[in-house]
């Protein structure tokens, strides 16, 4: 398979860092082709504006979605954000790999995200009607593709359980894992999240690492998070609210949109 690696850390002899080199050499000891797009060492650009657009002049008001869907389908997207998406068409996987900042991707990261994923590329995709909503969450042109993210954390594991202080990971990581790889189409595969990371020791290090092997070595096998795709029944259009029939009486939260059996 063909494996695009994201990876947003600024120094490369990091933890991150070297977890990265244990994913990319367990994936081609695999028989993988790896890509990996190293955002700070590419200088990448994060913040969207004016500049994103050639065809529009400097003195024009700029409306993202709008003028990213004018230059995607007039293939003037700059060339960076181009080769980004040639990659994400390319690889069969996608990996975000990222230390958790503020519960979150590091600021490169979401400017990545926000840049590549043009309207008529990762949203405004297809048919909306009263028995579509466009392709997405599940469809869209990244669909028949898996992704996973690839997380450090300062914090506990515990602090990250169903009733731990920061709020439980998936519920954390669903915006991204639902509403930036599900979105557009991937199939999401459990994160890979190493906890309480910041004083990791040799042994420590040993152990993440032999679990992301072992992670690496089952990528194309790994069931995926079984999120309800938008199409299929499961939600009321327009309003795309899961139908009452779905899901334990009473149920909210991120939790009711994925379904018990894949
Ligand atoms: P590094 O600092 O590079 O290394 C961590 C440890 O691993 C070091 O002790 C290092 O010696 C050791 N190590 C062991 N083996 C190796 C090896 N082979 N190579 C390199 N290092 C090794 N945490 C949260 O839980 N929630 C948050 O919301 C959060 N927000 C943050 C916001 C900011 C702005 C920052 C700076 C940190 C935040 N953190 C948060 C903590 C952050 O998630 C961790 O610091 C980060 O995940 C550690 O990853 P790293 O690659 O930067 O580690």
């Amino acid at each position: 398979m063909k494996v695009l690696i994201v990876y947003a850390h600024p120094e490369p002899t990091s933890l991150n860092g070297a977890l990265r080199d244990v994913a990319v050499h367990e994936l081609e000891a695999q028989g993988h082709e790896v890509r990996v797009s190293d955002l700070y060492a590419m200088n990448w650009k994060a913040g969207i504006d004016h500049a994103d657009f050639p065809p529009l002049g400097p003195d024009q008001r700029l409306q993202v979605a709008p003028a990213s869907a004018q230059a995607f389908a007039s293939n003037t997207l700059t060339a960076d954000v181009k080769a980004e998406q040639d990659k994400l068409v390319w690889a069969d996987v996608l990996i975000l790999q990222f230390p958790l900042w503020w519960f979150s991707m590091p600021a490169i990261l979401k400017g990545w995200v926000d840049r590549v994923y043009a309207f008529g590329f990762a949203y405004g995709v297809g048919e909306q009607s009263e028995r579509r909503w466009g392709d997405r969450y599940g469809e869209g042109k990244l669909a028949g593709k898996r992704a996973m993210l690839l997380v450090t954390t300062g914090g506990w594991e515990e602090h990250y359980s169903a009733r731990g202080i920061n709020g439980p990971i998936d519920d954390l990581l669903f915006p991204i894992n639902h509403g930036i790889l599900f979105y557009p189409g991937y199939t999401v595969l459990p994160p890979f999240v190493s906890y309480r990371v910041d004083r990791l020791d040799e042994a420590g290090f040993l152990a993440v690492s032999s679990r992301l092997r072992e992670r690496m070595k089952t990528i194309e096998t790994t069931p995926p998070i079984p999120y309800r795709r938008q199409n299929f029944g499961d939600y009321v259009i327009p309003t795309m609210q899961l139908r009452p029939e779905f899901g334990s009486p009473g149920a909210a939260g991120f939790s009711i949109h994925r379904s018990e059996t894949a």
